[in-house]
């Protein structure tokens, strides 16, 4: 399939450099022509001295858009070469704005009305009219800060063919206008995004760049859909931190939070402190072996100490990641429970040597709201880092990012159109309400346009890649957990060429499938290895590491021992009885918040 992406570029080129950037982010690659060399290729396309456009996807400012409209209406010629080859436009603010006040009437033949936006926050809502385009943002509301919509302006068009696609109350941000039967995709933004650039808290969120990201994503996705990466599946998974398996904890009463996933259809994962290991109450253990559809349980650090993740010590950090999966294996050995081999960094805080002990260790994946280490010189987390399925930026061992529920729908949303898993993450307290909250959290989520399939954290990992269809019966894949399952729905059997970024090949010792080792190769940025999986078969891949040379002990002091356990002790009694004495008191008052 081709789409071919054509850049044509004018004076300012930063926006040009940004949108390739950014194609290349997901996949495709793109040239970048000028007005003088893209309309010979126009009207020639097809014929044996020309670049081919046909098809073409063509991304501009309005102030080229403009020139690009002048030339065809005055050529008889250039017209129907138009409408026959270009399939769509992407036009963004050029930096004359009664060029883009000109183009606009023009396309719409009204008075169509621009106004600036009235400074602070403004609300957006996401068109759920066009089927296809907007994907997961198809109808969501949400509001923009004041810099997510800044150097943007709205317009008001009566036009009958327009169609809002963000819109606020004082006009649209975004919109399909139509020339010669072409569709013209219109941001009034003068930026598109710059996947290089730093997110100066690690995180990402589209209410701060609604106008220079939303637009720019929603066209790529559309128009390159048959390019482009794309997610297998969108999967997700509640993660609860820090509860021990009791019938109770703090707010939470796991029978209770049963029914409540049956009825609002989700699973939930108790992010399990290793330390807890003999503590587990068999009627609760009993509960989650006989739901697995809803329950599971990942590993939260090995002692939940301070930052115990944060310390920069390799073989420390090692012998801690050995430690918290022998912990977990001695309670699946006395419970039957077993758990999934993924990370939730205690405090969010991680060093950045950590990511490597956990995956010298045999974890296959972390889950953190926080993408930068706690080091002097920590690593910058930019926008591409981010958006990536996983953050892959420390040795390549995939940080899956979570997310609050009170970060907005839209960020979930954000994520999903991007074709990352939605990871949302709660504490015991967001129950408080009898778990009203998370139920409309919930259904806000299941609602989205979209299918979401719930899952325990383990195989959101394995499942979460992204993928590109080469042949009808041929898949490119690039895989991020260290574990990758991969399930053949259709009816032939399909190969897939896999590439996982590996900064370091020397350290794997085996890649395996269920039947064995296969066969592996080293390339410029990892590894590569190709899976045939038969008509509805599946099948897992798995990259094993070599150990460091270390036994792997590290004996911690009776001091630090007797810390942890005054440490577990307050914690517990802040959540079983501080955290809910203090609402039933509130209750009482009428004062909760
Ligand atoms: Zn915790």
């Amino acid at each position: 399939m081709t789409e071919p992406a054509i850049l044509l570029h004018d004076l300012d080129s930063a926006e040009v450099a940004n949108a390739a950037k950014l194609l290349r982010f997901f996949g495709v690659e793109s040239e970048s022509v000028s007005l003088d060399e893209f309309l010979p290729c126009l009207s020639k396309s097809g014929t044996n001295d020309s670049k081919s456009v046909i098809g073409g996807r063509v991304i501009c400012s309005t102030d080229v858009l403009e020139q690009l409209i002048q030339t065809i209406d005055q050529s008889a010629e250039l017209s129907p070469w138009w409408k026959e080859q270009v399939h769509s436009v992407f036009v963004y603010s050029g930096a004359d704005l009664q060029n883009l006040e000109r183009l606009v009437r023009h396309l719409t033949q009204d008075d169509a009305e621009f106004d600036e936006l009235p400074p602070g926050p403004i609300d957006f809502k996401v068109t759920d009219q066009l089927d296809g385009l907007c994907g997961a943002m198809a109808g969501i509301v949400g509001t923009a800060s004041a810099s997510g919509v800044a150097s943007c302006h709205v317009l008001r068009t009566s036009n009958a063919l327009a169609i809002d696609l963000i819109s606020t109350a004082h006009g649209a941000l975004f919109l399909k206008l139509t020339w010669h039967d072409v569709p013209i995709f219109l941001s009034t933004s003068r930026n598109i995004i710059d996947v290089d650039s730093i997110l100066p808290n690690g995180v990402f969120d589209i209410r701060d760049h609604v106008a220079s990201a939303l637009a720019i994503v929603l066209y790529v996705r559309w128009a390159f859909s048959g390019t482009c990466w794309g997610p297998a599946e969108i999967n997700a998974c509640l993660v609860i931190d820090d509860p021990l398996l009791k019938p109770n904890y703090g707010f939470i009463n796991f029978h209770e939070l049963l029914l409540r996933m049956q009825q609002h259809s989700f699973s939930a994962n108790v992010a399990f402190i290793p330390w807890n290991s003999r503590r587990s109450a068999p009627e609760t253990v009993k509960l989650f072996k006989d739901n697995p559809e809803y329950y599971s349980i990942s590993v939260h650090g090995c002692d939940h100490g301070r930052a115990e993740f944060g310390i920069a010590d390799p073989l420390h950090l090692y012998a801690k990641s050995k430690q918290a999966l022998e912990r977990m294996t001695e309670h699946e050995f006395t419970t039957g429970l077993a758990c999934d081999r993924v990370m939730v960094f205690p405090q969010g805080v991680f060093s950045r040597v950590a990511p490597t002990a956990l995956k010298r260790a045999g974890f296959i994946a972390a889950a953190n709201n926080d993408t930068i280490d706690s080091g002097p010189n920590p690593t910058a987390t930019r926008v591409g880092d981010f958006w990536d399925i996983a953050v892959m930026k420390y040795d390549d061992f995939p940080i899956f990012t979570r997310r609050y529920p009170w970060e907005g729908i839209e960020n979930f949303a954000f994520d999903i159109l991007l074709g990352k898993p939605a990871i949302a993450v709660i504490h015991h307290d967001y129950c408080g309400d009898d778990y009203k909250r998370l139920a409309d959290f919930i259904d806000r989520l299941n609602l989205l346009n979209c299918p979401i399939v719930w899952r325990n954290v383990g195989e959101v990992a394995k499942r979460s890649y992204r993928q590109k269809a080469i042949s009808l019966d041929s898949r490119e894949v690039e895989m991020y957990a260290s574990e990758l399952c991969l399930e053949n729905r259709s009816e032939r059997p399909i190969r897939y060429l896999i590439q996982k970024r590996e900064s370091t090949p020397s350290l794997i010792k085996e890649i395996r499938t269920d039947s064995g080792r296969i066969l592996w190769s080293e390339n410029g940025s990892g590894v590569s290895f190709e899976v045939q999986v038969n008509a509805g078969e599946t099948i897992t891949a798995s990259i094993g590491f070599n150990d460091p040379s270390t036994n792997g002990r590290y004996g911690e002091s009776l001091p630090y021992k007797a810390r942890m356990s005054a440490r577990r002790c307050l914690s517990e009694l802040r959540d079983n009885y501080w955290h809910t004495y203090r609402q039933r008191i509130a209750d009482m008052f009428g004062t909760r918040q």
